[in-house]
């Protein structure tokens, strides 16, 4: 089984992470310290001993493509972009939402319409939290969504904090 170490040789040491997080945020053992990002979002064990070497942050590392192919199969992936059910061109009826958003604010309104529905409770979003600097957080009031609309050209990582209330552990078991 692959491991953070096998991202460090294929993807770190090439240059080749952007620092999504991803890896650090899926890790099965983030919530007992096995990786954390440092201060300008790269990803690093934390502890390595901590590992319980399940190969998850390599598998799900998206410069990694061993999930492509089965992935691209089942979401019946077409040439060049994927599968298009149907395009459009669309915009937020709400001026103070479009005075927030970069564009047509689309996102956000279509985020605070579900939320206003009652169709989602909380939504994970972004914020600018510095200069070049953006943070996701969970928002749940339609004001956290709003707070969170327009484009930045910054950057944010994984939700590792969020690691307090989630774990991708998966027990295998016989049957
Ligand atoms: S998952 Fe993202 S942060 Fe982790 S090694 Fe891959 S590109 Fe870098
Ligand atoms: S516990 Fe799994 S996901 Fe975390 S560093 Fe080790 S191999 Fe990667």
């Amino acid at each position: 089984m692959k491991t953070f170490n096998d991202l460090i040789e294929e993807v770190q040491k090439p240059g080749l992470c952007h620092r999504c997080g991803g890896c650090v945020t899926f890790c099965t053992a983030v919530n007992f310290g096995a990786l954390e990002l440092d201060s300008e979002g790269n990803p690093r064990y934390a502890d390595e001993d901590k590992c319980i070497e399940c190969g998850l942050c390599h598998t799900i590392c998206p410069e990694i493509d061993e999930l492509v192919e089965e992935t691209q199969k089942r979401l019946a992936w077409q040439p060049p972009i994927g599968r298009v059910l149907e395009t459009s061109i669309a915009r937020s009826t709400d001026a103070g939402i479009r005075q927030k958003a970069t564009d047509g604010g689309v996102v956000t309104a279509l985020l605070i319409h579900l939320f206003k529905n009652g169709r989602i409770d909380g939504a994970i979003v972004t914020k600018q939290t510095g200069p070049f600097r953006r943070e996701p957080f969970l928002a749940l009031s339609q004001k956290d969504i709003l707070d969170a609309a327009g484009f930045f050209f910054d950057t944010s990582h994984g939700m590792k904090r969020f690691s307090d209330y989630y774990s991708t552990f998966s027990q295998i078991r016989d049957i």
